[in-house]
């Protein structure tokens, strides 16, 4: 069983789950056919509940050069109907793995979409994380927030900003001298990961750069919930060669199979591992 945490150098990573998700696989790739997809279930079964697409809301705690840096806050305390009125369990999940809610001094978010920033505040409307600065790509924040009506999400992020407790980043921005956003745009327009490099080590936190482990190969799959099917295809081709040949670790926040993994080549294919 891998374990929660992970040291990348002198940084150490800590995940998180906040709810299991299942969705139709063909409701998730509606462009993949079974036939296609079939060989990948056997390859990743911890991918696949019955003809469900497996997956979850997770989180990563980074913890750096005195720092503690929350990455996302998953999909919140629910229920959420599309999910079978499925509940979160991020704030326990961090009490019970070490991480205290008051330690965290920066949020920063891969993106703005609804399973990434759930738990920013409280049912009063204060940060739970009361003692962070909160950190968002410019570009998701000018694309979802003229949409309220459709981007309900939002309603966890705007009152950030209205405390002045959110900053808007785009391109490459220093969290730590360890940490730094890592611009991979195209499942959402400012999508980001963060690359945490310490003592010649390297782990990128990639969000939702792919969702099921079978991408790493087949980098073409975009899913239903991409914004830019095209853009997210074409940055997963160029970050995943990168990763493989420079053997950056990787932290996929969708995949249920293990937190941590690296990306290896096995004759033509490239495949997903988890390291322990
Ligand atoms: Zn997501």
């Amino acid at each position: 069983m891998p374990g929660h945490s992970l040291k990348v150098g002198d940084a150490e990573i800590i995940s998180l789950i906040d709810m299991p998700m299942q969705i139709p696989y063909e409701v998730f790739f509606p462009a993949i056919g079974a036939d296609e997809i079939g060989p990948y279930k056997t390859q990743y079964p911890g991918s696949w509940a019955g003809g469900m697409f497996r997956t979850h809301a997770s989180a990563y705690a980074v913890r750096s050069q005195g720092k503690t840096i929350l990455c996302d806050t998953g999909f919140g305390p629910g229920p959420i109907a599309f999910l079978g009125n499925a509940t979160g369990n991020l704030l326990n999940d961090m009490r019970s793995k070490g991480v205290d809610r008051d330690e965290v001094d920066f949020v920063v978010f891969t993106h703005l979409h609804g399973d990434h920033v759930g738990w920013n505040l409280s049912p009063e409307g204060k940060p739970n994380f009361a003692n962070a600065r909160y950190v968002a790509p410019r570009a998701d924040w000018d694309f979802f927030k003229p949409n309220l009506e459709q981007q309900q999400q939002m309603l966890q992020v705007i009152p950030l900003a209205d405390l002045g407790l959110l900053d808007l980043v785009s391109g490459e921005k220093a969290i730590t001298p360890e940490v730094t956003t890592y611009p991979t745009p195209g499942h959402t327009p400012g999508h980001q990961s963060i690359m945490v490099s310490s003592a010649g080590e390297r782990l990128l936190i990639t969000g939702d750069l792919a969702h099921h482990p079978a991408q790493v190969d087949r980098t073409d799959w975009s899913s239903a919930f991409d914004v830019d099917r095209r853009l997210t295809a074409e940055t997963r081709a160029k970050v995943f060669a990168q990763l493989e040949a420079d053997g950056i670790k990787v932290a996929f926040c969708h995949f249920p199979e293990a937190p941590f993994g690296q990306l290896l080549r096995a004759g033509t294919k490239r495949i997903w591992q988890a390291v322990p």
